[in-house]
């Protein structure tokens, strides 16, 4: 077991965070004659399955081989955020000039200081997560360890067998080891070792425009390290619209973020001192040069280990486990949740997948996975978020789109605030105000699409957010300015000719 590489550096607040989510002195209990669920995995998925399963009165058995919380606690979201968030202190400081602040010479960077506070902050959020609070508090059997199915109704872990009526499948995923040659050997970083750092790298190179890739590449490039992005597409950021990875790639190059686009991987290798990456453009071979290698391009689901075969559960190495759209997989009595089955590979997503497998799986509901509606959020500055359709999505289902877009620009509040780089965008089905999607570039769009996911979710539209009161002045507003932009498509020359004739006789 990774377990003591993965709580590096050995201070205080990961001695806190592992006697929460894997201590040391835990012993599993024997396993009950029988449970209505056992849920594998105690990342965000698995933990949310097992409590509101046991909330519901289930006899619930929960696993996990490595840190309760998974990903998003120990080596995702919540340290990723923290650092994000140390970063951006730096970027204020460093601007300030804009807004005729003049910082002391003594203005410093302390990486190390960041990252402490970061791993501070994971302590504190784990007891939530802990074995304690899940045993305790939540009267479920926690079981540390790896757990294998041995056959249809059965999972072994540390030995012991445990009885299931139904099982959840929560494993989650991890980064994809990048296929090229020497990259072994010379070693590299992920998401699962990054977040140990306490020294800044110098020269970092990231393999992956992606969101993770972006995000950490412009939280370091913050922090003072030398970043170059390695990404084989021609631009960042693929599943968003490219003006919307534009403005990010236009912000991360004043971070001083460098951009190998178009770039084949060739090998990599180790040198002394540094490390090398061999990468081709245009036919032509360069080597770059940094002193750690981060790689973020892709994740790869976590199906390996745990004996599926013998339960006769379908499963892709790439894709994850395969289920139907209520979340049950080839075995009827298992279902899965999260990463290791979704495309959508986010906390929040795992947390609504859980709500459905508990209802499927326990109460013969038939909620299906394909009526969500997904939101994300890329945290860089500016924010990328997105919900619902993107126009060509929306085109190739058979919509005619009318698309309207808000410059920040044009938002007092953005203006004020110095942060006009961005803009917000709804796609509605032609000749109505139905919501297919929107897209929000800006310094929190994160928290501004969630009133359009809203308005899809409910089936409001985009007129409802018009009669809405935004308060002046908030960056919302340009989601305001979108319903006022529809209304104005509807004025027609007709409807304003009837108007004016009304308002004329009106006068008379
Ligand atoms: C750097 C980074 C930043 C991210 N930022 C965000 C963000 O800002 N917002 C967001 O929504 N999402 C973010 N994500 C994604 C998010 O972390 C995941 O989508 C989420 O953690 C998925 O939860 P999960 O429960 O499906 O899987 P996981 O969190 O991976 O949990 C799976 C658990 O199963 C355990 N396990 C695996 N196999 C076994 C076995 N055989 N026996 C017992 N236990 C097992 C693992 O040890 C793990 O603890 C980020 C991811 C990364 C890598």
């Amino acid at each position: 077991m990774e377990q003591h590489s993965l709580i590096l550096p050995q201070d205080v607040h990961n001695q806190t965070l592992v006697n929460n989510v894997h201590p040391a002195s835990w012993k599993n209990p024997e396993p009950a004659p029988s449970y209505n669920l056992v849920v594998i995995g105690a990342g965000t998925a698995g933990l949310v399955t097992a409590a509101g399963a046991a909330g519901l009165g289930a006899k619930v058995a929960l696993i996990e081989r490595h840190l309760m919380g998974g990903d998003c606690l120990n080596v995702g979201c919540v340290p990723s955020k923290g650092l994000i968030r140390a970063s951006r202190a730096a970027h204020e400081v460093k601007t300030a000039g804009e807004f005729g602040i003049t910082c002391g010479g003594g203005s410093s960077i302390d990486f190390g200081k960041a990252m402490e506070r970061m791993r501070r902050i994971r302590a504190g959020i784990s007891f939530h997560d802990s074995v304690e609070r899940f045993s305790k508090e939540l009267g479920i059997d926690v079981f540390l360890g790896q757990g294998k199915f041995i056959d249809a109704d059965t999972i072994e872990v540390d030995g012991k067998r445990i009885r299931f009526k139904k099982a959840a499948i929560c494993t989650g995923a991890r980064a994809a080891a990048p296929p090229v040659p020497g990259m072994e050997e010379t070693g590299y970083l992920t998401n699962e070792n990054v977040f140990r750092l306490t020294e800044l790298p110098k020269r970092l190179l990231v393999i992956g425009g992606g969101p993770i890739g972006c995000e950490l590449s412009q939280a370091f490039a913050r922090m003072g390290s030398e970043v170059t992005i390695i990404e084989m597409a021609g631009r960042l950021l693929l599943r968003e619209d490219a003006d919307a990875a534009g403005i990010v790639q236009q912000s991360m190059l004043r971070d001083g973020v460098k951009f190998a686009l178009n770039a084949k991987i060739l090998n990599a290798r180790r040198r002394v001192a540094d490390k090398v990456i061999t990468i081709e453009q245009n036919g032509k071979s360069q080597e770059l040069a940094g002193d750690e290698v981060l790689v973020g391009a892709g994740r790869a689901p976590n199906v390996n280990g745990l004996g599926l075969e013998a339960a006769g559960i379908v499963y892709d190495l790439r894709t994850g486990v395969k289920v139907n759209d209520m979340l049950r997989t080839s075995n009827p009595r298992v279902y899965a949740a999260g990463d290791i089955c979704f495309p959508y590979k986010f906390t929040h997503t795992a947390d609504a997948l859980a709500r459905i497998l508990i209802a499927n799986a326990l109460f013969k509901g038939r909620q299906k996975t394909s009526s969500l509606v997904v939101p994300w959020c890329m945290y860089t500055d500016p924010e990328v978020a997105h919900v619902g359709m993107y126009e060509k999505d929306a085109r190739e289902k058979g919509f005619e789109v009318t698309t309207l877009t808000v410059q920040l620009a044009d938002v007092d509040r953005a203006l004020l605030d110095g942060e006009t780089e961005g803009f917000a965008r709804v796609h509605l089905k032609k000749g109505s105000d139905k919501i297919l999607g929107a897209t929000i570039v800006a310094r929190h769009a994160g928290e501004m699409i969630n009133e359009l996911s809203l308005a899809i979710t409910e089936g409001l539209g985009l007129s409802s957010i018009g009669k809405t009161i935004h308060p002046y002045p908030t960056q919302a507003e340009a989601i305001k300015k979108l319903a006022d932009a529809y209304n104005r498509t509807r004025l027609t020359p007709f409807v304003k000719k009837l108007f004016t004739a009304w308002l004329k006789w009106q006068r008379s």
